[in-house]
């Protein structure tokens, strides 16, 4: 971590590459007792309460569960654009804007995060399909 000044749309939520260990992703602290992620910026697990936790970005991949489309333009997002409940695969549950055609989301469709470098000079993020089964 350095000095940098950091625009981001929502730096509770992400963090950009170089940011903590795994970056970019979203910001989560694994638990060494449980082995368990929880989002954000935490002092204690969510599931055992132990304070035993090291920040690092998660969220890479993630899983669809429902989304909408949003017809107003916000947050940098030419409308219409897609948001969606995701699980991540560490089991992190959050709304996230979802980026590509909105028509092509659906239940259990396979996200990875993505950066997105606004033309202001913010960064956001969002999750957009990912590519023909990546291999593991
Ligand atoms: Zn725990």
């Amino acid at each position: 971590m350095d000095g940098m000044t950091e625009q981001k749309t929502n730096p509770h939520v992400f963090v950009l590459k170089d940011e903590l260990p795994n970056g970019p992703g979203l910001r989560a602290a694994r638990c060494r007792a449980c082995g368990r992620h929880t989002q954000g910026r935490v002092l204690v697990c969510a599931h055992c309460f132990s304070d035993d936790l090291e920040a690092l970005a998660a969220g890479h991949s993630a899983e669809l569960i429902e989304h909408s489309i949003a017809r107003v333009p916000a947050g940098g997002f030419d409308a219409p654009y897609a948001i969606g409940q995701i699980r991540t695969d560490e089991g992190m549950i959050l709304f996230a804007p979802l980026l590509g055609d909105p028509q092509a989301f659906g239940p259990g469709k396979r996200l990875r995060f993505v950066q997105v470098d606004h033309p202001t000079g913010i960064s956001g993020f969002a999750y957009e399909l990912e590519e023909d089964g990546a291999p593991e």
